[in-house]
C-alpha cells in the first residue's frame, strides 16, 4: 500500500500555534512556483508567503522551521462513500457488508477517513449514503484533534421509487415528495445529491435503463434545491441522463460515462462542473479475468475507459471545472490512496500536472463556494508537505511528509481574515 506516511499532525499542541515552512518548489493551487518560498503560520492560517529562505531569521525568534521539497493545498477526493470498503472485492463480502450495524460501519467510515488524510486528502465530498454516517464522520471530523479527513456531506441521496442506488439514497416519486426531500436535504446536507440514470451495463457496453427522473423532475429538483441555497449534483452516464443534467442546469455531473465533445461545450458554457470517477471502471477493465468477464466485454470497458479520457481533455481544454473524484468504496476503489491512481489516469489522458493538481485542489474548493480555493496569505493552512516535487518525482505525491488541515468547518474558513 502507499502512502504509509507519518500520521498527520493535528496541529494542537501549543508549540504549533506559530510555525515557518521553507520549501525549494511549490503550487499554490493552479500554478506551480518554482523558487525556494517560506511560509508562516500562525493559528492554523497563513500569515505571511515570501520568497527566498528566511529559516534562519525566524528560527533565531524562536519559530519553528520546517523543511522539504515541495508544498501544495490539500488534495481533495471530490465523490467518496466512506461507509464502503474499497478494498473489499468480493461481492459476497460487499453485500454482507452492507447488512452489518451502523457501529460497524461508522468505524468502517472513521478508518476512511483517517486514511484518506494520512494520504494527503484533507477534505473529502461523500456522495451519499442511506444511514447518514457521512453527516455523522463531517461532525467527528470538525473536532480541532480529529485525525479524520474534512467531510463535504450529501447525507441520503434521491433516487426514484425502485430504481438503482438503494444503499446511498431514499425514494422520491411525486413532486411533492421531491419537493420535501429536497427541503429535508437543505437543512443539514451541504450539497444534493440526485441519482438520475442507473449503472452502466458493462456486457452492453451502454446504460441501458431509461433515467430515473424526466426533465421536468430534474428542472423541479434543480430549481427547489436553489431556491434553498443547495447545489446539486447528479450521478449521470449515458446520452439520455446527460441530455436531462445539461437542459435542467444540475451543478455537477458525476461519472458522465458516454459524453461527447457537444455535452462537453454545453457543460463549459453553462458552468457545469464535472466529476469523472475512472476508478470503478478501470478495475473492473484491470481485473476482468478475476471478475469473469468475456473477451467481447474487456474490450467495451477499455474503449469506455479510452473515450472517457478523451472527453476529459476535451473538456478540461474547453473550459469546465473538473473535480477529480474516485468513488472509493466503489469495488476496488481504496480510500485515499485512490485518488493517485486516478491523478496517474487524468496524466494517460493528456492532462497537464498543474491541471490535474488544480482539479485536486482548487477547482473543488471554488465549486464548494469556499472562500480560499488557492493556497495564499490569509487562507487556512490546508497543505501537503512533500519531500521532492511532483513536477520532477510524481511518485512523491503518495509519500506525504506532514499533512496540515483547518481545525475549524469550512463555513468558519473566513475566520482567517481577521488573524495575523
Ligand atoms: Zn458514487
Amino acid at each position: 500500500m502507499s502512502c504509509e506516511s507519518p500520521p498527520p499532525v493535528p496541529d494542537d499542541a501549543p508549540s504549533a500555534r506559530a510555525f515557518a515552512v521553507v520549501v525549494d518548489d511549490w503550487f499554490d493551487g493552479e500554478r506551480r512556483r518554482r523558487e525556494t518560498t517560506t511560509f508562516r503560520v500562525v493559528d492554523g492560517c497563513v500569515a505571511d508567503i515570501d520568497s527566498g529562505d528566511r529559516g534562519i531569521a525566524l528560527a533565531a525568534q524562536g519559530l519553528r522551521v520546517l523543511r522539504g521539497g515541495f508544498l501544495m493545498p490539500g488534495l481533495v477526493d471530490a465523490h467518496v462513500h466512506l461507509f464502503l470498503d474499497g478494498t473489499a472485492t468480493d461481492p459476497g463480502t460487499r453485500a454482507r457488508h452492507l447488512k452489518e450495524p451502523i457501529e460497524h460501519l461508522l468505524e468502517t467510515a472513521r478508518r476512511n477517513a483517517r486514511r484518506s488524510l494520512a494520504c494527503g486528502v484533507t477534505l473529502v465530498r461523500d456522495a451519499g449514503d442511506r444511514h447518514g454516517i457521512n453527516h455523522r464522520i463531517r461532525a467527528e471530523a470538525q473536532r480541532a484533534s480529529s485525525t479524520l479527513a474534512r467531510v463535504r456531506s450529501a447525507g441520503c441521496g434521491i433516487r426514484a421509487p425502485k430504481r438503482y442506488g438503494a444503499f446511498m439514497a431514499a425514494e422520491a416519486g411525486t413532486d411533492d415528495e421531491l419537493r420535501e426531500a429536497i427541503a429535508q436535504r437543505a437543512a443539514d446536507s451541504d450539497e444534493i445529491k440526485l441519482i438520475l440514470t442507473g449503472l452502466i451495463d458493462f456486457e452492453a457496453g451502454a446504460v441501458t435503463e431509461e433515467p430515473q427522473f424526466t426533465l421536468a423532475q430534474a428542472r423541479l429538483f434543480v430549481e427547489t434545491a436553489h431556491a434553498c441555497g443547495r447545489r446539486i449534483f447528479a450521478h449521470c452516464s449515458g446520452a439520455k441522463g446527460l441530455g436531462i443534467a445539461i437542459e435542467a442546469g444540475v451543478d455537477c455531473i458525476e461519472h458522465g460515462f458516454f459524453m461527447t465533445p457537444e455535452v462537453c461545450g454545453q457543460m463549459a458554457r453553462r458552468a457545469i462542473a464535472w466529476t469523472p470517477t475512472f476508478g470503478p471502471v478501470h478495475f473492473q477493465w484491470a481485473n476482468a479475468p478475476a471478475l469473469g468477464w468475456p473477451a467481447e466485454t474487456v474490450d467495451k470497458l477499455r474503449r469506455l475507459l479510452d473515450e472517457h479520457a478523451r472527453h476529459l481533455k476535451l473538456a478540461v481544454d474547453a473550459g469546465v471545472a473538473v473535480l477529480l473524484g474516485t468513488d472509493a468504496g466503489s469495488m476496488g476503489v481504496a480510500h485515499g490512496d485512490a485518488v493517485f491512481d486516478e491523478i496517474d489516469r487524468y496524466g494517460q489522458a493528456g492532462l497537464s500536472l498543474e491541471q490535474i493538481l488544480a482539479a485536486a485542489t482548487s477547482n473543488p474548493r471554488r465549486h464548494f463556494g469556499f472562500e480560499h480555493a488557492r493556497l495564499s496569505r490569509r487562507a487556512p493552512f490546508d497543505a501537503v508537505l512533500l519531500e521532492r516535487s511532483p513536477f520532477d518525482d510524481r511518485s512523491a505525491l503518495r509519500r506525504p511528509l506532514r499533512v496540515w488541515r483547518p481545525q475549524w468547518p469550512p463555513q468558519r474558513e473566513s475566520s482567517c481574515a481577521t488573524s495575523d
